[in-house]
């Protein structure tokens, strides 16, 4: 077999299946069992301490009284006693979940105690004892990585899926978590994979007639995964907002109506609304959902020329706010000529996600026979307005509407592989940097040793998030598409 250079270029020669290579080297941290109380913290009915690791069970069965010996997956009854005077402390339900049919993909035991915290903390003093260690925070889950259960981003899913705020939220962490976001990736990743074997064979094995891959080719090939992955970095602009949130700055003249607005928006979904502690007696906030996404409202102080030093400092405030928000409210006065201050915020707003909000249109005759609730598009300012009154609650579902369209993307939500971490967006951009390197690289006629550098630059972005790809995995390839070693 002719020589195979490609381990030197940036593919480790390791096993492509379990466990994940980091393991060989953290092979003595495997070996530890780890405990921990994976509830929060205080009195509750229940309590679970959690145990993982090569002598979980052992643990387990010295710490409890079983009536029936553990079997994978079946929840026990068992009691525990206090380890000097034997007295009964508790009764629990245990439960054995067998490598690697468990969350880390070791012999894994969960313990579910009364929500007591002397009785748990008693456990975990007990299993520290026979040998158990603390396990750090999230380490359970870095096991299931470790053994190769999950990718990164299923991990990473399951810290969103815990604190995500909004149904929504948790949707879009437990689709990821079923691997949504690496199935988006694999298309792409397969093509580079496939790409990477067809140069890496017209090198290794010209000798064994292989063609040397067109230019035109290469190119085609780029652009196909280009495409893809540009895709990919687009939903973050939607995914990023799903993920953290966003603002939205009320802003107006003094009186118009915004804290009127602002209460009426936050009455609707009081049930997830939180006070932000923090905010100064001039910005009042408050985090709301908005078809999902967690929207934290800011009411600002009257933007108008300030009378004294406090409402200087208020109106600076509002115009920061105002600068920082990711969507901006405009509340005026319906049926009142827009004052020249207004059409200057107006103005500025340009190319901002913005939005009018007419208020008091219970009062202007004129406009109420408008069908004041209407949605308007103003050719003077360029932003959508919508007629409301604070007062009759008229027109507030067609802003709150209107405001959801800005902020939720229907295209993007049609994505189920939607990047929405900050990391995983700055791997598919630099995924892309390379292959444009590589792209260029293929137009200057730069040898193919050189082209392959630019892609395997991209395909470790990848890999970092779906997994590393193997020399095995390329060289699988390549002898599956040539006819080699005849
Ligand atoms: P802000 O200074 O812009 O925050 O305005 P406020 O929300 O404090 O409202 C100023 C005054 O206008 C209050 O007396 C409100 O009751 C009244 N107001 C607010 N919205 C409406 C509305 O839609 N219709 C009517 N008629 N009055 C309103």
């Amino acid at each position: 077999m002719p020589h195979v250079r490609i381990f030197g270029r940036g593919i480790s020669a390791v096993n492509p299946v379990q466990p994940h290579p980091q393991l060989a080297e953290q092979e003595s941290v495997a070996n530890e069992t780890i405990a921990a109380i994976s509830t929060p913290p205080g009195r509750g009915g229940i309590g679970i301490v959690r145990l993982s690791g090569p002598h979980a069970l052992e643990i387990a069965n010295a710490l409890l009284t079983l009536r029936s010996p553990f079997a994978h997956a079946r929840a026990l009854f068992a009691e525990i006693h206090d380890p000097e005077t034997r007295h009964k402390l508790d009764e629990v339900i245990v439960t054995w979940f067998a490598r690697p049919n468990s969350y880390t993909g070791e012999d894994l035991v969960e313990i579910a105690a009364h929500g007591s915290p002397v009785i748990l903390e008693l456990l975990m003093r007990l299993a520290l004892q026979r040998g158990a260690r603390l396990a750090r925070p999230g380490e359970f889950t870095e096991r299931a990585f470790l053994s190769g259960r999950i990718d990164l981003t299923q991990a990473e899913a399951v810290r969103d899926l815990i604190e995500s705020q909004t149904l929504y939220q948790a949707r879009i962490a437990a689709e990821q978590m079923g691997g949504a976001l690496s199935r988006g990736i694999q298309p792409a990743k397969q093509t580079l994979v496939e790409l990477i074997s067809l140069l890496e064979a017209g090198i290794d094995f010209a000798e064994d007639d292989v063609d040397v891959t067109p230019d035109v080719e290469i190119v085609t090939r780029i652009d196909t995964i280009a495409a893809d992955l540009e895709k990919l970095a687009r939903s973050f602009e939607h995914g990023r907002l799903v993920h953290s949130g966003l603002t939205l700055a009320i802003v107006g003249r003094p009186n118009v109506g915004k804290s009127s607005l602002f209460n009426r928006l936050v009455e609707r979904e009081r049930a997830i609304v939180t006070a932000t502690p923090g905010t100064t007696r001039d910005l009042v906030s408050e985090r709301v959902s908005l078809g999902g996404i967690p929207v934290e409202l800011v009411d600002t102080a009257g933007l108008r020329e300030a009378t004294d030093e406090a409402e200087f400092i208020g109106i600076r405030k509002s115009r920061e706010a105002l600068a920082d928000a990711d969507l901006v409210l405009v509340v005026l006065e319906a049926g009142i000529p827009l004052r020249d201050d207004e059409a200057d915020l107006i103005q500025s707003l340009s190319g901002r996600r913005a939005l009018i909000a007419r208020n008091k249109s219970d009062l202007n005759s004129e406009d109420s026979g408008l069908v004041s609730v209407t949605e308007e598009k103003s050719p003077a300012d360029g932003l959508s307005s919508v007629f409301t009154s604070a007062l009759t609650g008229q027109g507030i579902a067609e802003l709150r509407g209107t405001l959801l369209g800005m902020v939720r993307s229907p295209a993007s939500e049609a994505e189920s592989g939607m990047l929405t971490n900050l990391r995983h967006h700055e791997a598919v951009t630099a995924a892309l940097a390379s292959l444009h390197a590589a792209k260029t690289a293929v137009g200057s006629r730069i040898p193919h040793e050189m082209l392959l550098l630019d892609l395997y630059a991209s395909l470790r972005q990848l890999d970092s998030l779906t997994g590393e790809t193997t020399a095995d995995d390329i060289l699988n390839r390549i002898f599956s598409t040539f006819c080699i070693g005849k």
